[in-house]
């Protein structure tokens, strides 16, 4: 098994994203004036295992809209068909494509992909919702049109630490797993490598290992609390097996990956 981590682009957010205050403030804090962050990769991973290629989020594109918290810079050749290419991959290799959550940032790349993308039911049920096709409208990030989305559940029982799991891969090494709270059907991906050590592509479970370790929600949770469970849920499932935590925004998940540094 390889991991290859697939980079489409940088975004800014603000800090007020990164280091939610408590409270009222915490989703106001956002629309006001602040300081932002410095760019930050806008990550998917491409993983070549023996039953093929898996695509774990399809990254953004080069017409992004900047956000009141977030700021986009997607060249067009950084957007997936170039970020697979840089790996010496394309998209004809890829056999099965799977979303972490329908943020434009992990999904709206999926305009490039031909056959069906799978996304976790309660995520794509979430996102056809009234409250959040306003919130798509308001912020400019519609769900793309004219792709195949897959509903799948997660209904291959617990895995790990995770309640929840679901088979991605014939040999069981490559799963998703409940990781809700970012967004209320969020998944991670779970990589079994061959030296038997977890990866676990974590999506924005957290935006970074720091923010996991801090156990602290963005701005963006609807549920702050269930955040948290999830991030001790990554935190237990690390203490169980050696895990490589890779965040799709953390500057440093390539290089945790390269060394295969563990929780
Ligand atoms: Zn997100």
């Amino acid at each position: 098994m390889r991991i290859h981590a697939l980079t489409t682009g940088t975004v800014r957010v603000k800090r007020a994203f990164l280091y939610a205050s408590g409270g009222w403030r915490r989703r106001l804090d956002l629309f006001l004036p602040g300081p932002w962050s410095s760019p930050l990769p806008i990550h998917c991973w491409a993983v070549e295992h023996a039953g093929g290629l898996l695509l774990v989020d399809t990254g953004e594109t080069a017409d992004a809209h900047n956000i009141p918290f977030a700021r986009f810079d997607v060249a067009s050749g950084q957007q997936l068909p170039g970020a697979l290419a840089r790996a010496g991959l394309t998209l004809a290799d890829v056999d099965t494509v799977v979303l972490t959550h329908l943020h434009a940032d992990h999904m709206d790349g999926a305009v490039h992909v031909g056959g069906p993308v799978l996304v976790h039911d309660r995520e794509l049920a979430y996102s056809r919702t009234l409250a959040a096709r306003l919130a798509q409208r308001v912020v400019r990030q519609p769900v793309p049109a004219n792709v195949d989305f897959q509903a799948f559940a997660l209904d291959g029982g617990p895995f790990g630490a995770f309640a929840q799991s679901r088979p991605l891969s014939d040999d069981g090494r490559i799963v998703a797993v409940a990781a809700a709270g970012h967004t209320p059907g969020h998944v991670a991906v779970l990589c079994i490598d061959d030296d038997g050590r977890h990866a676990l592509l974590a999506g924005d479970a957290t935006d970074t290992l720091e923010q996991l370790h801090a156990l602290r929600p963005d701005a963006v949770a609807p549920k702050p609390a269930v955040s948290v469970a999830t991030m001790q849920t990554i935190l237990a499932h690390g203490r169980e097996h050696p895990t490589v935590y890779l965040p799709s925004h953390d500057p440093e998940s390539v290089a945790r990956l390269q060394a295969g540094t563990t929780l």
